[in-house]
C-alpha cells in the first residue's frame, strides 16, 4: 500500500509519523488450541502462513485462533482510521485468503485494489464507551440498545435543519457497554463509531418475495441536511438492485456518513461507507452505488482484486441504469454540466459521460484491457476503465441483447452463483447458455484486448433490377462486436436494426425506399470509437460527409458534423507590433488522429504576412510499448528588429514517439523525437538545415522526481550533443525543496563559423537562439537597459548572469538551488561550471566559473528572476564588457511555452 501509493504521487503516507500509521501484530495462531507454526510470507509484511500440524482431510474442519492487537492509524490514510473521535474500523482483523478452483488467493492490501474474502457467519462484540452508537456489518444482538437506537431514530425524524457547524465531540461516557452483531452469509465485517450520530431507519419491501428489509442510515451534522432524504436512496438501492439482479438476501442494510481516505464512498457487507458528497444527486449516486456492491463483492463474492470490472463495471452499470431510468437526469455528473456546455458536449444520460472519459484513453493511446488486476492499472485508468468502461460495455451488452434477455441472464447468474465466487468464465457460460448468443466479441475481445467498435459506410446505391437500396459497412475497427443502425426519414427513426459482429465488408439492403439516411449507432448503444463515419445519405454529393459547420472558439468534436472552428487572435513582439490574425482549427477533445492549427497574422509595424501552420498525424498501436507516434510538420514566419526588420522563417518536420507508462511506474514517461528543421533568418544571413533527435525521460514520482534527456544536434559543418539530468529532493510534503541540474556538453565535431551554435555558459537569450526554438518577444535587442534583453533561456551552462562566455569543446555545469524554508517562493542558487575551448577568445586553459544569487520562483517553471550575490572574476569582467550596473546583471526566465498547452512552444497565441 505505501509503495503503491507513493508511485502514484500520494505523499500522505509517506511523510506520516511513524507514529500515526496504524500497526497490527501480537498474533499467535492456534490449531483447535494447540500451537502451531506460521510465518510472513516471503516479502510481505502482511500475508502469513501457517503451517499445520496434521493434513486438513477433505470433508473436515479444524479451528484456527489467535489474538491480535490493532493500533488504528492516527489518520485515515485509505479506509482504515479515525478522524478524531469518529472510527472507522475496516480490514481490522487477519482475514483467512479465499481457497477456490485456481488455489490460494492471498495479497496485500492495496489503496488501488479491493478484496476477495471468504464466506462464514460473523460474532461480534465491541465494548465501547455508553455514548458511541455503532453502525455495524450484522444485526445487533442487544434489545436495550435497539431500543436507544430507535428512540435517536425518532429524535432525527424531527429535526427540520441540521447544523453544518460541528462543535467538537462530546465528552465519552465513563461508563462502557458491549453491543453484539452476528450475521451468516457474509464475507467481511465492518463498524464505524462515533457519539454524534444522527440516526433514521426505514424499510422496504421487496420486489418478487415481498420480504421486508430494514434501513438505516447514521450522519453527522457535517451533511445532515443532505442526508435528511437518504433512507429513500438506500431503500432505491435494495429495491432496484433487488428487481434487476436478484433478492437482497439479509434483513437490514445501513448507509453511514464517515471520513474516508479511499474515494466517495466504500462498501461492506450489509454496510457502506459514504465520505463527504457536497451535493444531494452525488449522495443519492454513491449510496445507489455502494449499497449496489452488495450484490456483486458482497453476495456473488467476485474476486476484485484480479477482476475489478466484474464488480466496479458491472455495479456501475446498474448505478448508471437506475439514474438514467428512475432518476431520470444525469445524477452525479450534473456538477461537470456546466463545464461540459461550455465545451459543446450534450450529456443526455451517465453512460455519455463514461463514453467521454473512455474516448480520452482510447483517442490518445492509453487504454489498457478491462479485465486486468487492479494493480496493473496505471493510477487514472483505474477509475476510467474498472468503472467507465466496464459499465459502458455492459451497456452494450444489454443494447445488444435487449433489457429482457439481458435481465433474465444477469438474475439466472446471481441465483446459479450467489456465495460461491464466480469468475468471468462463469458470467460467460452462464450468460451464453441463457441467452443462446455467441459473446465471445465480449467476452474474449473486450475483456482481452484494446480493440475497438469502428464500424464506417462504405457505399449507398439503387440497385436499379430489384429497385432495392443497397448500401455497404465495412469494419475499421478489429472488434468483431454486434452493429446497430438505424434508417431515418426527416430525423425520425423508422427502423433500428442489430446484426452480428463482422469482420471486412457486409452487404445490407432496404425494402422500403421511404428514408433519406441511414446511421450507425444512432442512440449511442454501442462503444464507437470513431462516429465520424457513421452517416450516409440516400441522395445529393459528398454523402458521407457530415454538413460543415464553422464555430468560434470549439473544442470538443461533435460527430455529426464536419468542424472548423476559428477565433480571432492578437499576437505581439517587438519587431512586428501588435498582429492581428485568425486561429482556423479542428477539434481538440478528444485526441483525433489528423489535427491542424493555421494561424496568419499581420504586422502591424513590420507590413508583413506572419504567422504559424501547423500539422500533425497521429498513430495509436495500442497493442506496444508505443503509446503513440506523431508525424508533424509546423511552419512559422516572424521578424525582429534592430535598425531595420529582418525577417525569419522556420519549417519543422518530425516524428515524435510517446512511449506507454507502466503501472508500476505510473508517473514516469519517455519520449523521442527526431526532427529536421530549415532555419532562414535575414539577421544572419543565414541558411540551414538542423537534425535534432532527443530522448527524454520524465519521473514525477516524489520524493526524488527528476528528468533526464539526451541530444544529438547536426547542423552545417557540425555534430553537437548533450545531456541534462534534473533532479529534486522536497524537505516535506510540500514542494519545496534543493533541486540539482546537471548539464554536460560537447561537440563532436565543430567547423561552423556562421552560426553561434556555442555551448553558451549563460544560457540561450534572444541574440544567440540561432534555432528559433524559445518566444523571445524581442530577440535582437542586446541593450541592457531593455526589459527583454533580460529574458534568457536556463539551458546549456544555466547560469543566469549574462555573459559572452561559451565554449566551442565542451562545457558541462552544476546549478544547484535550495529553496528558503519561509512562505516566500525565495531560494539560493550556486552554479558551478568547468568548459574547455581550443582556439578561440576565452580559450587557454579549462576554466572554473561560477556565481551564487538568490531565485524569485513567481511561477514554477514559468516565471523567475535571479538577482546574483556573488561570482566569478572571469564572469564579473566578461558582464563588464556589457555594462556596469546591477540591473544589468539581473535576468529572468519567462517560459512562454509552459503556459499554454500547445505541445510545439511557438504556437500559442499570445506573443511571438
Ligand atoms: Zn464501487
Amino acid at each position: 500500500m505505501a509503495q503503491q501509493m507513493q508511485k502514484s504521487g500520494n505523499m500522505h503516507f509517506y511523510y506520516a509519523a511513524d507514529s500515526s500509521r496504524g500497526y497490527i501484530d501480537s498474533l499467535n495462531f492456534k490449531v483447535n488450541n494447540e500451537q502451531v507454526n506460521w510465518c510472513f510470507l516471503n516479502d510481505t509484511n502482511d500475508i502469513c502462513k501457517i503451517i499445520l500440524n496434521k493434513k486438513l482431510l477433505p470433508g473436515k474442519s479444524i479451528t484456527i485462533s489467535t489474538p491480535f492487537f490493532v493500533e488504528i492509524p492516527g489518520e485515515n490514510f485509505s479506509r482504515l482510521g479515525h478522524y478524531g473521535q469518529s472510527y472507522q474500523i475496516t480490514q481490522w482483523y487477519p482475514k483467512p485468503a479465499v481457497y477456490d478452483n485456481n488455489g490460494w488467493q492471498y495479497f496485500s492490501y492495496l489503496n488501488q485494489g479491493e478484496f476477495y474474502s471468504e464466506f462464514g457467519k460473523f460474532d461480534v462484540s465491541i465494548t465501547l464507551p455508553e455514548n458511541y452508537f455503532v453502525a455495524a456489518t450484522g444485526v445487533l444482538q442487544n434489545p436495550e440498545e435497539l431500543e436507544k437506537i430507535e428512540k435517536k431514530a425518532e429524535e432525527t425524524s424531527k429535526i427540520l435543519k441540521f447544523n453544518k457547524v460541528e462543535n467538537g465531540f462530546p465528552k465519552s461516557s465513563e461508563k462502557y457497554k458491549t453491543l453484539r452483531f452476528v450475521q451468516d452469509s457474509v464475507h467481511d465485517f465492518a463498524w464505524f463509531a462515533d457519539k454524534r450520530f444522527h440516526i433514521l431507519k426505514g424499510s422496504i419491501e421487496l420486489p418478487y418475495s415481498k420480504k421486508k428489509v430494514t434501513t438505516w442510515v447514521y450522519f453527522t451534522n457535517i451533511e445532515g441536511n443532505l442526508w435528511k432524504n437518504a433512507i429513500n436512496y438506500v431503500n432505491n438501492g435494495v429495491y432496484y438492485y433487488s428487481k434487476w439482479v436478484g433478492e437482497y438476501p439479509y434483513n437490514q442494510c445501513t448507509a453511514v456518513e464517515s471520513a474516508l481516505g479511499a474515494g466517495g464512498g466504500m462498501e461492506y457487507p450489509m454496510l457502506t461507507n459514504i465520505g463527504w458528497s457536497g451535493n444531494a444527486q452525488s449522495l443519492e449516486n454513491v449510496i445507489v452505488h455502494e449499497v449496489g456492491h452488495n450484490w456483486f463483492y458482497g453476495i456473488l463474492g467476485f474476486n476484485e482484486r484480479r477482476h475489478p470490472w466484474m464488480d466496479e463495471g458491472i455495479n456501475s452499470y446498474y448505478e448508471e441504469r437506475y439514474t438514467t431510468e428512475i432518476v431520470k437526469n444525469i445524477g452525479y455528473y450534473s456538477s461537470y454540466n456546466s463545464l461540459m456546455k461550455l465545451l459543446g458536449i450534450k450529456l443526455s444520460n451517465p453512460f455519455d459521460f463514461n463514453k467521454i472519459a473512455c474516448d480520452y484513453i482510447a483517442r490518445n493511446g492509453s487504454d489498457q484491457p478491462l479485465d486486468n488486476s487492479s494493480e496493473n492499472f496505471i493510477t487514472e485508468n483505474y477509475g476510467i476503465i474498472a468503472y467507465s468502461k466496464g459499465a459502458l460495455s455492459m451497456n452494450y451488452l444489454k443494447n445488444y441483447l435487449g433489457t429482457e434477455i439481458y435481465d433474465n441472464c444477469m438474475r439466472n447468474f446471481f441465483n446459479e452463483w450467489k456465495f460461491k465466487h464466480p469468475s468471468p468464465n462463469d458470467l460467460k457460460n452462464s450468460f451464453e447458455r441463457c441467452s443462446g448468443k455467441d459473446l465471445s466479441w465480449f467476452f474474449d475481445e473486450i475483456l482481452h484486448n484494446v480493440k475497438y467498435s469502428d464500424y464506417k459506410f462504405k457505399k449507398i446505391k439503387l440497385n436499379k433490377k430489384t429497385s432495392v437500396y443497397e448500401f455497404v459497412i465495412k469494419n475499421k475497427g478489429g472488434l468483431n462486436s454486434p452493429l446497430n443502425y438505424s434508417i431515418l426519414q426527416n430525423g425520425k427513426t423508422i427502423d433500428s436494426i442489430w446484426v452480428d459482429g463482422f469482420i471486412g465488408k457486409k452487404y445490407f439492403t432496404i425494402t422500403n425506399n421511404n428514408f433519406d439516411e441511414v446511421l450507425i449507432d444512432a442512440n449511442n448503444q454501442m462503444f464507437e470509437i470513431n462516429r465520424n463515419n457513421n452517416q450516409i445519405r440516400k441522395n445529393g454529393i459528398l454523402r458521407k460527409i457530415e454538413p460543415l459547420n464553422f464555430k468560434l472558439l470549439g473544442i470538443a468534436e461533435n460527430p455529426t458534423k464536419t468542424q472548423i472552428f476559428y477565433s480571432p487572435v492578437v499576437g505581439w513582439n517587438y519587431a512586428d507590433g501588435i498582429m492581428p490574425g485568425l486561429l482556423i482549427y479542428n477539434p481538440i477533445l478528444p485526441e483525433r488522429k489528423f489535427q491542424y492549427r493555421l494561424m496568419p497574422m499581420y504586422g502591424i509595424n513590420s507590413k508583413e504576412l506572419t504567422g504559424i501552420a501547423f500539422a500533425e498525424y497521429n498513430i495509436y498501436p495500442y497493442t506496444t510499448q508505443l503509446q503513440k507516434l506523431s508525424m508533424f510538420t509546423n511552419l512559422q514566419t516572424f521578424n525582429s528588429y534592430t535598425t531595420k526588420f529582418y525577417n525569419w522563417q522556420k519549417f519543422d518536420l518530425g516524428i515524435m514517439f510517446l512511449f506507454k507508462r507502466k503501472a508500476s511506474k505510473p508517473m514516469q514517461q519517455i519520449d523521442a523525437e527526431i526532427k529536421a528543421s530549415k532555419i532562414i533568418s535575414e539577421y544572419t544571413k543565414s541558411n540551414f538545415l538542423l537534425l535534432n533527435t532527443k530522448i527524454a525521460l520524465n519521473n514525477r514520482t516524489k520524493p526524488l522526481p527528476f528528468s533526464c534527456e539526451f541530444n544529438f544536434e547536426f547542423g552545417p559543418d557540425y555534430l553537437k550533443t548533450w545531456l541534462e539530468y534534473k533532479v529534486q529532493i522536497n524537505y516535506t510534503n510540500k514542494n519545496k525543496g534543493f533541486s540539482a541540474r546537471i548539464f554536460a556538453g560537447a561537440f563532436i565535431y565543430n567547423n561552423n563559423k556562421y552560426i553561434q551554435n556555442n555551448l553558451n555558459l549563460s544560457g540561450t537569450f534572444g541574440y544567440n537562439d540561432y534555432k528559433f526554438s524559445e518566444v523571445f518577444p524581442d530577440r535582437l535587442n542586446s541593450n541592457v537597459s531593455n526589459l527583454w534583453s533580460h529574458q534568457f533561456v536556463k539551458n546549456d551552462g544555466g547560469f543566469t548572469v549574462l555573459n559572452p562566455i561559451y565554449s566551442r569543446n565542451w562545457l558541462t555545469s552544476v546549478n544547484f538551488n535550495a529553496a528558503f524554508p519561509v512562505p516566500l517562493p525565495l531560494s539560493i542558487y550556486l552554479n558551478i561550471a568547468t568548459y574547455y575551448n581550443a582556439k578561440t577568445a576565452f580559450d587557454g586553459s579549462i576554466q572554473f566559473p561560477y556565481e551564487l544569487g538568490i531565485e524569485l520562483n513567481v511561477l514554477k517553471d514559468i516565471f523567475a528572476i535571479y538577482f546574483p550575490i556573488t561570482m566569478s572574476s572571469d564572469i564579473k569582467q566578461t558582464n563588464e564588457m556589457f555594462t556596469t550596473t546591477y540591473f544589468a546583471q539581473i535576468r529572468f526566465v519567462l517560459n512562454f511555452s509552459k503556459i499554454v498547452p500547445f505541445k510545439y512552444p511557438n504556437q500559442l497565441p499570445l506573443m511571438f
